[in-house]
């Protein structure tokens, strides 16, 4: 748990799954991952689908919801889709579903929206009752009619249960939801209207990374996912925002790395690295 300001930070560990290798480092070669992270016999990494818990201001909110348990059994293989333990750590929280009051969603790719929804009688329905849905209106439109490349990133059923919940709230640019809580948009390097959550106290801001830096091992400048639909314009934002970690010593939230949730990093000789691990 991390306090920052007004605001109690706590990461909910509700699911992991298994990507191959290939499509977490996009152009970077495996000879050369596979020495950070040792792949399956199927050539999948392990990464986590970490939910990020906020509290103050009479708010429960969450970063993202992860993938939930609305899928087949070939889906849960492709992926291996570990058990879903959401009521398990929000019962350690103290909270219950009905009690989340927002849930940002730095896009709606499936591992991170699915995850709202629970199939109930053949539909679709949020498992957050009284939360109201935070994104991107550029990102909704994309889901809405997504390119080629990203059709089986933006699985319809999802984004029309998140249009039909009646909790959808559209974001427009840079938005401070609380004082101190900001949603800060993207440009369209991993999806269009990606955005990341900034959280600033005192003497500590903390950002969540979504899938611009998902692990600490996408913390070199051109390792990047193979899903990114602009490649050069995630790298435009992702030295912004390494440069601002860098000078003012922020902390930078991972939702996928496998086993560091946030830390500072540092400047080594070729890349920035991870310094300080921090436990949220
Ligand atoms: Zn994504």
């Amino acid at each position: 748990m991390l306090t920052i300001g007004e605001y109690t930070l706590q990461t909910l560990d509700v699911q992991c799954f298994s990507l191959d290798g290939g499509s977490v480092f996009g152009v970077y070669p495996r000879v050369l991952w596979e020495k950070i992270i040792t792949p399956d016999h199927l050539n999948r990494i392990r990464l986590s689908m970490r939910i990020l818990l906020v509290r103050g201001k009479g708010r429960n909110i969450l970063v993202d919801a992860a993938m939930g348990t609305a899928w087949s059994d070939k889906v849960k293989k492709i992926y291996d889709l570990s058990e879903w333990r959401l009521d398990e750590e929000l019962q350690n929280a103290g909270l219950e579903c009905r009690d989340i009051t927002d849930v940002i969603f730095t896009h709606l790719h499936f591992d991170h929206v699915a995850g709202a929804f629970e199939e109930k009688d053949g539909r679709l329905v949020s498992v957050f009752p009284n939360a109201r849905f935070h994104v991107q209106k550029d990102n909704y439109e994309t889901a809405l009619r997504p390119n080629a490349m990203e059709k089986s990133s933006y699985l319809l059923p999802f984004i029309d249960a998140f249009g039909k919940s009646g909790s959808m709230e559209l974001v427009d640019g840079c938005v401070e939801l609380l004082p101190g809580f900001e949603m800060v948009p993207l440009g369209q390097g991993h999806t269009a209207g990606h955005q990341l959550v900034k959280i600033t106290g005192d003497d500590t801001t903390l950002v969540h990374g979504g899938d611009l830096i998902p692990s600490s091992a996408h913390l070199a400048v051109t390792r990047g996912l193979a899903f990114d639909v602009a490649p050069l314009e995630l790298i435009r934002d992702k030295v912004a925002l390494l440069n601002d970690l860098l000078e003012k010593r922020w902390l930078l939230y991972f939702a996928h790395d496998p086993f560091i949730k946030a830390a500072t990093v540092r400047q080594d000789k070729k890349h920035v690295v991870v310094d300080k691990v921090v436990d949220v």
